[in-house]
């Protein structure tokens, strides 16, 4: 090729790819959605965030698609969890900065729902805060607001859920054992029907000494999860003269929830007033 030919070509190039990076702002995959709204939260508009598992599903046994994959090797960062929850992230090879949120967090064996308590929460958002601005530095004040507008949210939901710790009644049954983090920072005791596998069944012996502790307790009441399966739950309730009542994990948002413009601090409201119903 002629070298007079070359130069323009090479310029047309360069024109072309500077296009490109201004036209679409770098991409933040998120796995799930308390990790995706953390994330919204302190980027604001400044850069696209994705978020992984759809609604109505599961991120316990959730395995990203092929296309999902190629997203995430192209992304410039990951914010998920926990390598304890979304095992897969740290098999996914991408330059992308993988961001785990729970790494902020003093973290429970066996329970991997470290967002579940609004003061953990927290940590997670401040994290997420300073991981992006690193990566991100030329935001780095825009995320600083971002993440302080919603910290006072979540500081205030913190403190609705501090009002728990001066209840006289302290202990909830739940479905499966996923609230340990808001007991342990709520000075709650919970009591899990299955334990941490909400698909394994209990054994007679382990139901009869759920129904005493319900007993000594004076519940009469089991948290059951939405979405989830709670025919073991309901075999306790109803077998310890007990009604069922609802808490969710705040995993994913029904297509219903979204429309009606639900969130994770709204959803944790609802856990709060539901709690407060057996927690007083
Ligand atoms: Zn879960």
């Amino acid at each position: 090729m002629k070298k007079w030919l070359l130069i323009p070509i090479l310029s047309v190039l360069v024109l072309l790819t500077g296009c490109q990076k201004t036209a679409s702002k770098p991409q933040i995959m998120t796995t799930f959605e308390p990790m995706y709204e953390f994330t919204k939260a302190v980027v604001g508009d400044k850069v696209d965030v994705a978020m992984i598992v759809p609604a109505n599903q599961e991120v316990h046994d959730y395995e990203p698609s092929a296309k999902q994959v190629a997203q995430m090797t192209d992304a410039s960062a990951i914010v998920y969890n926990s390598n304890d929850l979304e095992k897969w992230v740290p098999s996914v090879k991408t330059y992308a900065t993988k961001i785990e949120a729970a790494s902020a967090v003093d973290q429970i064996a066996g329970d991997p729902h470290t967002w579940i308590s609004p003061k953990q929460a927290i940590k997670e958002v401040k994290y997420i805060q300073e991981e992006l601005s690193k990566k991100f530095p030329e935001y780095k004040t825009d995320f600083a607001k971002n993440a302080e507008a919603y910290l006072i949210k979540l500081e205030a939901l913190d403190a609705q859920f501090d009002t728990l710790k001066n209840a006289k009644q302290k202990t909830f049954i739940t479905q499966h054992e996923a609230f340990s983090y808001l007991a342990r920072d709520y000075d709650l005791k919970e009591i899990a029907v299955t334990g941490i596998d909400p698909d394994i069944e209990p054994s007679a012996s382990a139901l009869a000494n759920l129904k005493k502790e319900m007993e000594k307790a004076g519940l009469k009441s089991v948290y059951v999860e939405e979405n989830a399966n709670s025919k073991i739950a309901d075999t306790l309730a109803k077998s310890a003269g007990a009604d069922t009542l609802l808490i969710n994990t705040v995993e994913s948002l029904s297509d219903a929830q979204r429309k009606a413009g639900d969130d994770y601090i709204s959803l944790m409201q609802e856990n709060l007033k539901s709690l407060q119903k057996t927690i007083k």
